[in-house]
This record gives structure tokens, C-alpha cells and sequence, in this order.
């Protein structure tokens, strides 16, 4: 378990691991910065330092900071794509499908027990989010009748609005977009005004993708249930770094993607989760024989299976599948009570050297400082934020990323960041902000920021 580094055991714990370093390398002091020791001291104390070998890392002086973005491969990953591609497909060929087909459900099952706090049967691996949330959204409009608004975040995530958008456009409905305060996100009190006999859905959230604002789900279904209204999370920038428990927090719907913290790789499918209540009484929209129940008896008309497979539609990714499988073991292994511990250390500390080093240079922390209310990430306001994050990009080889207008985002991947390597980031980010280089980049090459 990890040792918060908060704790009183810290100064002699800290001590004795200079000291010991200083003895094994006969080099006398680490470094002139206390703090730098202090990074590499805490690096000794981390009882997950053993998760970042089990990932392919860039030891040649790149700092990844945008796990939170697309998160890092691991190693097992490569062998599990060998054995399907060329075992699997190459010599099982149609018979594999045996064993295909149950993917979506037992990934599922395993990413609830341990990353959701969902017992087996609520959730499965489909589709993009974006289409999750939308067949979710549709289920549950569909299912409240009468009622005609929908409540979201106007600082949402943006395919969540686009797709509530659509939704609402398509069926003379009203979106309801509420502004939370910018950094600390949505709160149960400031929500409940929004919400009424007309409300048919609230979609928000739960770890904000620019702030990093962690919101309080079971609070806001409870506000959401008081209305009548059915609720549904966004758990993109939280799964895999918070713990989740979508069951006790009373939670009916929710969806998020596995490139992100669960390390499935580009593009993998994302989840869906189904309160087990609710399953029966939904219907997405997308009718597919995924969903149908004796899918092979090829039969005439739409017949959905009553359990949670009637929320798939078509045939699964299963090499995408395959790859979240791999993410969310390692992250089993790891825990995710010490991942979350190991998390918010790194986020306090990356905080502190904001603190010390950027404020005075015209960084404004926009990530809340309780810790509570605190995600993986730590996010940095500075109206030259676009062009700081491209010169950190290059010569630094610091990759984290930039979020209009002016928020660099600093991902915090607990299993993978060093605290040594939130030190060094920053000491190359002062760097850059003396040099004062940045100013004259010209404009980004990709499209993608
Ligand atoms: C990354 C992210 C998405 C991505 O949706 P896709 O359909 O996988 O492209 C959606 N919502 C949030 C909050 C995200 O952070």
C-alpha cells in the first residue's frame, strides 16, 4: 500500500532514503534542489513503482504527461495481439467466434468489479462513448415520457453536448446547460434548482476533462432522483484513476472510453453500464442482432434479450477488446485504492511546485486544491498556454496538452508518472518561460491539440 507522503513517518522515511542513496553511490548530496531529492525520495517510497515496468516506457528523457489523453501500452498488450492475430484469427478462423463472442460481457463484468463498483451483469465493452452515450440517452428519454429537458454542463466534454444536441433537435426536446463554477465543476446544491417534473435526463461528467474537478455522484443522483429524472455519467477522465461505485452511488446509466487511464490504445471500445433495475425497461436505438435474443435463429422482428447484451448492436471489436482486457488486469493488479492514493499525491505535489515556481511566472491553478474534489490531472491557466505547451513538446520532450483557450493539462498517470518526472517537467517548463522562446513559435502542424 502506498504511503501517503503526508504522513508523520515522512521526514525519517525521506532521510533515510537520501541517506542510503548517498551511501550506494559515494556521490554525496543528489542534487542542489531539496526538492528534486524530495521527488526521487518519494519515487522510494512508492509501492507501485514495480506497475511502470510492466509498461513500454521511453527511458531516452521524454516526460509523458497525457495519460490521460491516450494511455501508455502495456508490454503483455503486445503479446495478447500476437496470440489473437496470429493464433486466434490466423489458425482458429470462424470457429474463435466461440469464445469472441462472450467478450464484451465478461470485459465488462471485470472492468465493473474492479474499476466500477458495478456487480457482474450491468456492464459491457461497445462502441465509441460517444455512441454509448447517446444510445443511453435515447433509452432514457424513451423511458421518461411527458418530460422534455434534458440537463447537462455547459463546460462538458463537447460530443457530450453535440449528441444531446442531435437528440433533443430530433425530438423538439430542450438541452438545459448549467454553469458550474469553472474550476471546482458540478455540486449537488447549484444543480437542484435546474431540475423538475419536466427534467428527463441530467448527463454530466464525473471527472472534468479540462479542470480535473471530481464531481460528487452520489450526492447528484440524489438531487437527479428527487426529480424523477434518470442519471448518466461520462466516466472518461475517471475511470482508472478514482475509484468508482456506480451501484452504491445509486447511479442508473453511464458510459466511458478505455484509451484514456485503462491503457487499451487508440481507438479501444468503450463501456456501458446499466443499472440492472432499468435494464428490461430501456431500449437503445440502435436494433441489432447483437442484442437480439436467439441472435442465430435468425428470426423476423426485434426481439431484445432482457439483459445487458441488448445494448450492443453489432458485431464486437474484439481485438480492441481484447486490449482493454489486458488494461484493466493491470489495473486489478495494481489496485486502484493505491493508484487513487498515488494519484493525489502526485497531483499535491505537482500543485506545491506550481505553487513555488509557475504562480510567480502567470500560471493560475484551475484544478481544485481539495483533494476530494480532485481527479488525476492538474490543469494550468496561461494566456500563451498553446504556445508553452508546443515548446514543451519539442526540445523539452514533455508531451502534455493544450485545451482552449488557454489551459495546459498536466496528466498525472499514477501506474506510469514519477515524481521525479513531475520535477523535471517543470524545471524544463521554467526554463522555457525564461527563455521566453515559445513567443515565437510559428502555428502547430497537426490538427490535433
Ligand atoms: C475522451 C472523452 C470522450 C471521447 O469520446 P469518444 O467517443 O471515445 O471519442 C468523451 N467524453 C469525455 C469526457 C472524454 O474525456
Amino acid at each position: 500500500m502506498w504511503r501517503p507522503p503526508w504522513s508523520a513517518s515522512r521526514d525519517r522515511a525521506l532521510l533515510d532514503l537520501k541517506m542510503a542513496a548517498q551511501r550506494s553511490t559515494g556521490k554525496g548530496p543528489l542534487t542542489e534542489d531539496p526538492q528534486r531529492a524530495e521527488a526521487l525520495a518519494l519515487d522510494g517510497l512508492d509501492s507501485i513503482a514495480f506497475a511502470r515496468s510492466l509498461f513500454q516506457v521511453d527511458e531516452g528523457g521524454t516526460i509523458y504527461l497525457d495519460g490521460n489523453s491516450l494511455g501508455m501500452l502495456p508490454r503483455r498488450s503486445l503479446a495478447r495481439v500476437t496470440q489473437i492475430v496470429a493464433e486466434e484469427w490466423g489458425r482458429g478462423l470462424v470457429r474463435s467466434w466461440g469464445a469472441w463472442v462472450d467478450l464484451p460481457g465478461a470485459v465488462g463484468d471485470l472492468l465493473g468489479e474492479h474499476l466500477l463498483g458495478a456487480a457482474g451483469g450491468q456492464t459491457v465493452v461497445s462502441d465509441a462513448t460517444t455512441v454509448n452515450l447517446y444510445k443511453l440517452a435515447s433509452a432514457a428519454l424513451d423511458a421518461r415520457p411527458g418530460r422534455c429537458v434534458i440537463v447537462s454542463d455547459r463546460a462538458n466534454f463537447p460530443t457530450d453536448r453535440y449528441l444531446l444536441q442531435g437528440l433533443v433537435e430530433a425530438r423538439g426536446m430542450e438541452l438545459r446547460l448549467v454553469d458550474f463554477p469553472e474550476v471546482e465543476g458540478p455540486d449537488a446544491d447549484l444543480l437542484g434548482p435546474y431540475l423538475g417534473p419536466e427534467t428527463a435526463l441530467v448527463s454530466l461528467s464525473h471527472v472534468d476533462y479540462r479542470s480535473g474537478a471530481l464531481a460528487d455522484m452520489t450526492a447528484i443522483n440524489q438531487v437527479i432522483h428527487a426529480s424523477g429524472a434518470l442519471s448518466l455519467w461520462d466516466l472518461c477522465h475517471s475511470v482508472g484513476a478514482v475509484p468508482i461505485e456506480l451501484d452504491a452511488s445509486g447511479t442508473d446509466l453511464a458510459a466511458g472510453c478505455t484509451y484514456k487511464y485503462l491503457n487499451g490504445g487508440p481507438g479501444s471500445p468503450a463501456f456501458l453500464y446499466v443499472r440492472r433495475e432499468l435494464q428490461e425497461g430501456l431500449r437503445q436505438p440502435i436494433w441489432g442482432w447483437f442484442g437480439q435474443a436467439d441472435q442465430f435463429a435468425m428470426g423476423q422482428g426485434y426481439n431484445p434479450l432482457p439483459s445487458i447484451a441488448r445494448f450492443q448492436s453489432g458485431s464486437p471489436a474484439v481485438l480492441g477488446i481484447a486490449l482493454v482486457e489486458e488494461g484493466v488486469r493491470l489495473l486489478a493488479e495494481i489496485g486502484i485504492e493505491a493508484i487513487r492514493a498515488k494519484s493525489l499525491a502526485l497531483t499535491s505535489f505537482l500543485i506545491d511546485l506550481h505553487d513555488r515556481w509557475l504562480a510567480p511566472m502567470g500560471f493560475v491553478l484551475a484544478t481544485p486544491r481539495d483533494q476530494a474534489r480532485r481527479g488525476s490531472q492538474v490543469c494550468l491557466r496561461h494566456p500563451d498556454a498553446y504556445h508553452i505547451c508546443r515548446a514543451l513538446l519539442g526540445d523539452a520532450s514533455v508531451i502534455a496538452d493544450f485545451r482552449a483557450p488557454d489551459r495546459l493539462r498536466l496528466g498525472c498517470a499514477a501506474p506510469t508518472t514519477r515524481f521525479v518526472d513531475l520535477y523535471d517537467a517543470v524545471h524544463r517548463l521554467r526554463r522555457i518561460m525564461e527563455d521566453g522562446g515559445y513567443l515565437s513559435l510559428g502555428p502547430e502542424p497537426s490538427r490535433i491539440t
